[in-house]
């Protein structure tokens, strides 16, 4: 009888063992099943959320103040001081950085991740220009004319308010290719603290075809988010030649840019911190529209440099180089007639050629002087075209 009782009760608790693991496992499952809905759960929270919040406003960074608000410019308009809320790191904020207002664009309430411009990739943009003025030889004048019109309206815009007048608001720059045209565009970028931004006309029309004044609408506003900035447009001749007729689509394109250019020109206020700079070396085949007052005021020829500018030329990088014994500059620059600031920075170089190639450390008149010849027999019959064309 005991013996019976013994196995009833072991295969009692074995069941109960049984049923105990079996719902062990039931709870196991249940509960895996409650983590999976509430992670979906989760999921339509957040996505509700989303649906639910409003929409920020995009705002560029304008300034950082004192008192710990920020100036922005909002998509939607006007410039507007704002509070920044508590999780946004203030020291972060710079301006230029794109950040979301709140709906009432009362407040910044994140900041943005920075999206590069598709059109940044084909152009360069310095934030810190180093050309001075001293390293430019013989365009004093030029360098005056910038200064006056590029300079100062980006430095002292008071001035210009005071006395009640607009400065121009771009600088053609034309003349012969390698006289310092480019160079003199940084240095004023330099000097005025500005971010220096240079495009290649030609480069609007040809690398993004069919979106030419796009890329334009996109320059001008990187400008603007770069701003106090030069924009220097090179070679603006390749969309601005005057055209008898706009037959093919290839025609058609270039004109809708520079459309887009006299627009963009056209909509700027004068004493916005953005300033632009033109060059071209076929002033003869501009379009008179981009002439028109308003737009280029200033046309400032940069011709080959004359005797006295080639001598300080020579000068300029000459100081930067090892020399032994003299040189004599004024020689070597009434021997350099018909040759550019370029053309003389390579004599410079090659110069240091004939020096390494003679294992010495150091240059001496007669390398110049041989740097020199071998440098006008390579630009010979250029020299000659371009005496034709300039004089
Ligand atoms: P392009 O019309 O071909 O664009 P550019 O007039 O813009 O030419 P730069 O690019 O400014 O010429 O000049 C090319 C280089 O030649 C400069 O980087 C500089 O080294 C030298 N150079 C040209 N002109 C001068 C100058 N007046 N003084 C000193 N260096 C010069």
């Amino acid at each position: 009888m005991s013996d019976e009782v013994d196995i009833s009760n072991e295969r009692v608790s074995e069941e109960r063992e049984q049923l105990l693991r079996v719902m062990d496992e039931k709870v196991r499952s249940l509960q895996n099943e409650v983590d999976m809905l509430r992670k979906e759960l989760n999921y339509y929270k957040t996505e509700m959320d989303k649906l639910l919040s409003p929409p920020l406003i995009e705002a560029t960074v304008l300034d950082v103040l004192d008192d710990g608000r920020v100036v922005v410019r909002s998509s939607s308009g006007p410039n507007l001081v704002v509070n920044v809320l508590q999780d946004v790191p203030l020291l972060k904020l710079r301006p230029g950085m794109p950040v979301a207002l709140n709906q009432r664009a009362s407040a910044v309430v994140e900041l943005l991740p920075n999206r590069e411009e598709p059109v940044v990739r084909g152009m360069e943009i310095e934030e810190r220009p180093n050309v001075k003025y001293e390293d430019i030889g013989g365009l004093e004048e030029q360098i005056r004319q910038i200064r006056e019109v590029v300079e100062l309206p980006l430095t002292k815009p008071e001035l210009f308010k005071e006395i009640g007048v607009d400065p121009p608001k771009g600088v053609l720059l034309y003349g012969p290719p390698g006289t310092g045209k480019t160079m003199l565009a940084k240095a004023v970028a330099t000097e005025s603290g500005a971010t220096f931004i240079h495009v290649i006309a030609s480069e609007f029309a040809q690398k993004f075809v069919g979106e030419g004044a796009k890329i334009v609408r996109e320059v001008f506003e990187l400008a603007r988010k770069k701003a106090p900035a030069i924009l220097f447009i090179d070679e603006i001749d390749a969309i601005a030649s005057k055209r008898v007729d706009v037959g093919t689509s290839g025609e058609r394109e270039i004109q809708r840019t520079l459309m887009q250019l006299l627009a963009e020109i056209d909509g700027f206020k004068p004493l916005q911190n953005v300033r632009i700079l033109t060059a071209t070396n076929r002033i003869d085949v501009l379009d008179p529209a981009l002439l028109r007052p308003g737009r280029f005021d200033r046309i400032i020829e940069v011709p080959l440099p004359d005797a006295k500018g080639r001598e300080r030329i020579y000068s300029i990088y000459l100081s930067k180089m090892k020399i032994k014994g003299e040189v004599d500059t004024k020689t070597l620059a009434a021997e350099s007639e018909g040759l550019s600031g370029a053309d003389i920075r390579n004599v410079c170089v090659e110069a240091a050629y004939v020096a390494i190639r003679e294992g010495r450390g150091f240059v001496t008149n007669e390398d110049i002087k041989t740097a020199l010849k071998s440098i006008k027999e390579k630009r010979e019959p250029k020299v000659k075209e371009r005496a034709e064309k300039f004089i």
